[in-house]
């Protein structure tokens, strides 16, 4: 049998159920992977995580080859192409099935529908993605979760019974050998993502290296230093998760290595990072069941009457990080600079976009995801969503982030500004949080913008938007009537 494993988001030879299902019984396995720069283009992906993706494929290749299989790259312009080129090469190398690991988005999944309409032979899918297949977790009535609570005790009682198992990389198919260079179209990555993305190191070895290590060093204080931005206390492994050049099943069992036992309560140690775990897999199961998220719908259809602000301007300063608000221009600049933003800042940056500049979230989802070398549609959309208070579980919208005290709470000495912001590196700490009188009185050049917005003001402004979308929808729930547009 010849079988032809397609990599998309699971750049890895370890704990790959597709791989290791398209090396069984085969006498040969030949890996693909498509590159399609204008569908990366709809979908915003950052040129730098373009560029880990380049690299990672790169690596794939090297690790394929010690097991003799080989890989081609074949680029295309969207996924509309994909069927004929995969038709092809499945004619060409006369195949007898195709292996591949589902992804989660609407596109994802239509391009896959139309690659098997077109084959006359199988398409295999596998979860590769998460610990616990998406459709597997529903409430008594048979639907998915619509807050994280009750998902996450399931999601855990069924760890707890299921267990997890690694898939083993498949043996050798044939003698190593030196894999040629993959033909990469030209242009595909800008300089900038190049450079930016060396930063991290391409591969599932330095993947694993990096969750070894924190699992070694930095798992038991996770819980206490996750929210300051000015330490490096979380993981960052979101890059390699995103493209599936690690698993979070690895995670599950690195970390049961390195403390002894899986954290299954709240309490224990490395329970606060299995959460985080969860909400990734919350927010793909989401998708799954609801694939209008992967649209740029909220998950709160009324929320949909909201008219958010369509301000370019505040909108570009925010991108900028030219708003005056020390904690938001520091991490924006951060990510504008490293392709990279902590998860306190993306939560202050995104509260700060809906909640004070009301400007609509899926500008800044874009902007996110066109930055983030760990660009996620789910996890993105999920946190978007979450902060303008449109999404499943999401922070009711009464509580609003005050971004000036979220900054004296997890960054007091202001280490993480001054190093974003030279302008304002020598203000004095009591000031370095909101330094615009002080700078008035001692710097009265410096450049430094002053808040452009009121935030008690825009709090205020907030609170009526959503009280009053409340009310009327209690009113057209009542009168049986669609929901109108309100004003802001
Ligand atoms: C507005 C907004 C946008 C976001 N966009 C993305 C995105 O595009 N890609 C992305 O991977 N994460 C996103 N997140 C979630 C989170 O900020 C990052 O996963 C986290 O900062 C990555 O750092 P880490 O790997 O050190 O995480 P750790 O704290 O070490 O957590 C371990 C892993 O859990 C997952 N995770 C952690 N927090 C979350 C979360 N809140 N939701 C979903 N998964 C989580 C990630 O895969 C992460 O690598 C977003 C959050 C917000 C509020």
């Amino acid at each position: 049998m010849r079988h032809l494993m397609w990599f998309r988001s699971d750049l890895r030879v370890r704990d790959n159920p597709a791989l290791y299902q398209a090396a069984i019984d085969a006498d040969r396995v030949t890996a693909l992977y498509i590159d399609c720069p204008g569908q990366w283009r709809r979908h915003h992906s950052a040129e730098i995580q373009r560029d880990l993706v380049r690299r990672c494929v790169d690596s794939l290749a090297k690790g394929l080859a010690t097991l003799g299989v080989p890989l081609r790259v074949i680029t295309v312009d969207t996924f509309a192409e994909v069927p004929a080129s995969v038709h092809d090469l499945v004619q060409k190398l006369d195949i007898d099935a195709v292996f591949c690991n589902s992804e989660i988005g609407i596109n994802e999944a239509r391009r896959d529908q139309a690659v098997a309409a077109r084959l006359d032979i199988p398409l295999h899918a596998f979860n590769g993605d998460c610990v616990i297949e998406p459709g597997a977790l529903q409430t008594a009535n048979g639907e998915m979760f619509k807050v994280f609570t009750p998902f996450s005790r399931a999601w855990l009682s069924m760890l707890e019974t299921r267990g997890w198992t690694l898939y083993p990389s498949p043996a050798a198919q044939a003698p190593a050998f030196a894999p040629q260079d993959l033909n990469w179209h030209q242009g595909t990555c800008e300089k900038q993502g190049k450079a930016k993305s060396a930063a991290w190191p391409a591969g599932e070895r330095a993947a694993l290296a990096r969750l070894r290590e924190f699992c070694a060093h930095d798992l038991a204080d996770y819980e206490k230093n996750r929210d300051l931005p000015a330490l490096s206390a979380t993981s960052s492994l979101s890059p390699y998760l995103a493209i599936g050049v690690l698993s979070p099943r690895q995670c599950l069992s690195v970390m049961e290595e390195k403390l002894g036992f899986v954290p299954l309560s709240r309490g224990e140690i490395g329970f606060a990072w299995l959460n985080e775990l969860i909400w990734r897999e919350f927010y793909r199961h989401l998708m799954v069941a609801h694939p209008r998220l992967s649209m740029h719908r909220a998950f709160k259809p009324e929320t949909e009457a909201l008219r958010w602000r369509r301000d370019e301007n505040d909108f570009q300063c925010w991108c900028r990080g030219e708003t005056g608000f020390p904690i938001v221009d520091a991490a924006m600049r951060c990510l504008n600079e490293t392709g990279w933003m902590h998860n306190r800042l993306r939560m202050i940056c995104a509260s700060f976009l809906c909640k004070d500049l009301h400007i609509d979230w899926r500008w800044g989802e874009c902007y996110f995801m066109s930055r983030l070398i760990d660009g996620d549609l789910a996890a993105n959309n999920g946190g978007w969503q979450w902060s303008a208070s449109t999404g499943a579980d999401a922070a009711p919208y009464f509580r609003m982030f005050n971004p000036t005290r979220q900054s004296e709470k997890f960054d007091p000495d202001g280490k993480f500004l001054r190093r974003w912001l030279p302008e304002i590196s020598d203000v004095p700490a009591a000031h370095i949080h909101q330094p615009r009188t002080w700078l008035d009185q001692h710097q009265p050049n410096n450049p430094y913008p002053a808040p452009i917005v009121d935030h008690g003001k825009a709090r205020e402004c907030t609170l009526q938007l959503f009280r009053q979308l409340s009310e009327t929808c209690a009113v057209n729930d009542r009168a049986g009537q669609k929901q109108t547009v309100l004003p802001l």
